[in-house]
C-alpha cells in the first residue's frame, strides 16, 4: 500500500468484447463505487478487445464525461488473457489493481470489501466463488477442471477463484514481468505469492449479453492451465509406457518358456493381436498429441510475439 499523503490510485480493469447490453449499468455501478468512498483515487481502463458492437463508442463518450474513465483498444480480438493482461501494464504504477469481468458476473459492489483488506495490508485479495450460476455443458466443464485442477497441479492453485481480485502495485508488477503468452491469471496470480486475502461470494448470472468466450476458447483455457502448471501429463505418459512395457516383457516370457518346453502354438490370436495392435497405437498417438501440446506452447513462447498489440491508448491523447 502507498504511504504517499496523496490518496492511493486503484485502476480497475476491466476487459471488454462485444459488451454493449451490460457496459451502461457496469459504468454506472462502477461510478457509484468510485463517489462512495473518496479515499482512493479511481482509474477504471476498459480494454476493447477487438469489439464489433458499440462498445467502444459507449466507453468513449463515458470516459468524455468522466476523467477516471480510460478506454485501451487492442487491434483485433486476442482473447480474455490478453486483454486482461493489457489492462494489467496499463495498472502499472497504480497502488492496486482490481481485476474483474464486464458482464456484472463479478459484483463491482464487492470491490469496497477488497479495498478493506487491501488497506489493512494484503497484497492479493482473491474473490472464491461460493456459488455459480452457469447451467448444462458449461457448467459441467467448469466443475469437472476445477475439481481436478488442484489435483493436477504442480503447485496449489485454490479452486473456485477467477480473474476477480485485487492486486497491490508489487502483485502487479511481478505478474506483468510474466513473459508467458499462454496465460492462466489465477494461476499465475497464485504462483507470484504475496499475502493474500479471500473474500467470499455467489456468482452473478450475466446481466445481459452472450458469454464472450466461446466453449471453445474455455477448452483452450483450461488446457493452458493445465500445460502451463502441470508436468503430470507428462509423467503419466511415462508410467503408462512402463506399465505396458512390463506386460509385454512378462508375456514375451511367458511365451518363450512356452515355446522352449515344447508346447504348441496354434494358429488363432488374430482378434488379440488387431486389439493389441490399435490400442498400442492409440495411446502412442494420444501420447504424442500431449507432447505436441506442450511442444506447440514452447514454440509459440519461443516466437516471442507480443501478447496483444493496442491500438491506441490513454496516454497518446
Ligand atoms: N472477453 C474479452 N475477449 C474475448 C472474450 C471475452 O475481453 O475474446 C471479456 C468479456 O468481455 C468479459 C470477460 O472477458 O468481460 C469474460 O468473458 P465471458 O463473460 O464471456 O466469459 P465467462 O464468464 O464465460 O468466463
Ligand atoms: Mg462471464
Amino acid at each position: 500500500m502507498s504511504t504517499a499523503p496523496h490518496p492511493p490510485v486503484v485502476t480497475v480493469v476491466v476487459p471488454v468484447h462485444n459488451e454493449e447490453p451490460v457496459l451502461p449499468e457496469l459504468l454506472v455501478r462502477l461510478r457509484q463505487i468510485f463517489d462512495a468512498d473518496a479515499r482512493i483515487a479511481w482509474r477504471a481502463v476498459f480494454v476493447d478487445d477487438g469489439s464489433r458492437d458499440r462498445s467502444v463508442a459507449l466507453i468513449t463518450e463515458a470516459a468524455r464525461l468522466d476523467a477516471r474513465i480510460l478506454l485501451v483498444r487492442l487491434s483485433r480480438n486476442f482473447g480474455h488473457q490478453s486483454a486482461l493482461a493489457a489492462g494489467l501494464c496499463e495498472a502499472d504504477g497504480s497502488d492496486a489493481a482490481v481485476t474483474m469481468d464486464a458482464d456484472l458476473q463479478d459484483p463491482p459492489e464487492l470491490i469496497g470489501e477488497m479495498i478493506e483488506h487491501w488497506l489493512r495490508g494484503a497484497e492479493v485479495v482473491r474473490a472464491v466463488r461460493r456459488s455459480r450460476q452457469e447451467k448444462g455443458l458449461r457448467r459441467l466443464g467448469f466443475d469437472l477442471f476445477h475439481r481436478f485442477f488442484n489435483q493436477l497441479a504442480d503447485f496449489p492453485i485454490e479452486a473456485d477463484t477467477g480473474t476477480f481480485g485485487l492486486l497491490d502495485r508489487c502483485a502487479v508488477a511481478a505478474i506483468n514481468r510474466l513473459p508467458e503468452r499462454h496465460r492462466f491469471f489465477p494461476g499465475l496470480r497464485s504462483w507470484v505469492g504475496f499475502t493474500t486475502a479471500e473474500i467470499h461470494y455467489d456468482r452473478q448470472e450475466r446481466a445481459a449479453g452472450q458469454p464472450a468466450q466461446t466453449l471453445r476458447r474455455l477448452v483452450r483455457y483450461a488446457f493452458d492451465g493445465i500445460f502451463s502448471f502441470s508436468y503430470l501429463p507428462l509423467r503419466l505418459l511415462t508410467l503408462v509406457g512402463i506399465f505396458i512395457s512390463a506386460c509385454g516383457f512378462a508375456l514375451g516370457t511367458f511365451f518363450i518358456v512356452r515355446r522352449l518346453l515344447g508346447v504348441e502354438i496354434a494358429q488363432t490370436g488374430f482378434t488379440t493381436l488387431v486389439t493389441l495392435l490399435l490400442f498400442l497405437g492409440g495411446g502412442q498417438l494420444i501420447g504424442i498429441g500431449i507432447l505436441g501440446e506442450y511442444l506447440a506452447r514452447v514454440y509459440d513462447e519461443v516466437k516471442q510475439r507480443p501478447q496483444f498489440i493496442r491500438r491506441e491508448s490513454p496516454r497518446d491523447r
